[in-house]
């Protein structure tokens, strides 16, 4: 993170409070079952955000997701399923573009462009908003919030975009669980991603209390039935997980959206 960005969204947070920039939600004081806010950015992909759903669902747990407007527009189904399953759905913009690399004027279309797609497609606005990479400047932030968005950072940063070895996500995941308002983020456009979550939901189940982000992007309350899957649906090449060189062109091809 850029010096410019930290002291963007320090700034943010003591001019604004804590409700308009979101660096973590308020605690519940139960430090035996703490509650955490899980995040998923850069979807919807069309099988892994599905299977994203289907371990949430699983483990009756809620999340958030932020999506890149250009992928929802191919993949409409999504996020109605996602707020049907009572998650929340903010906003990743419609390119996935840096606040420093366009102009604010530019960069703001490009953020308008990506809430209106998701109003259209679900029918339900969303105040919540995640910049990609993180990056804000003080022109961009200043727009945002005279735009009625709420800023959502995080906690805990699994680095899952890096495609780490599966226990060394594992235990980022189980880590950043244990802190009673964590926001974690991840991206369920990763294959490595959901093949943890089957395993670190089923570990945090009854200790954890995982939740969306309440707002006007929050889901439907009743969850539906959580969908049936077979072992081969959870299948994960190797090559997505393991070793650095395959690991660093899948990664460098994946971050190219434009
Ligand atoms: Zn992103």
């Amino acid at each position: 993170m850029s010096v410019l960005t930290r002291i963007t969204r320090e700034a943010a947070v003591r001019l604004f409070g804590p409700e308009r920039c979101i660096t973590r939600m308020p605690r519940t004081g139960d430090s035996g079952r703490p509650s955490v806010y899980l995040t998923f950015d850069d979807g919807p992909h069309p099988e892994r955000t599905a299977r994203v759903l289907d371990q949430l669902a699983a483990a009756g747990a809620r999340a958030t997701f932020f999506v890149i407007g250009r992928r929802a527009r191919k993949h409409p189904a999504l996020l109605r399923r996602i707020l049907n399953e009572g998650h929340a759905l903010g906003s990743h913009t419609w390119r996935h573009w840096g606040a420093r690399r366009l102009s604010t004027a530019a960069w703001m279309n490009d953020v308008r462009r990506g809430r209106e797609e998701i109003e259209q497609i679900t029918g339900v606005g969303t105040d919540l908003f995640r910049p990609p990479f993180g990056e804000l400047t003080p022109g961009a932030l200043w727009q945002l919030l005279a735009a009625r968005f709420r800023i959502v950072l995080w906690t805990h940063d699994t680095r899952d975009f890096l495609l780490p070895s599966l226990p060394e996500l594992r235990s980022r995941f189980l880590e950043a669980a244990c802190h009673d308002g964590a926001v974690v983020l991840m991206h369920d456009d990763r294959c490595v991603t959901s093949y943890v979550l089957e395993h670190g939901l089923r570990d945090c189940a009854a200790s954890v209390r995982f939740q969306a982000i309440p707002g006007t992007g929050s889901g439907l309350p009743t969850p539906r039935r959580p969908i049936r899957q077979s072992a081969a649906d959870l299948f994960c090449p190797a090559a997505e997980t393991t070793g650095p060189a395959v690991s660093a062109a899948g990664a460098a091809s994946s971050w190219r959206f434009s």
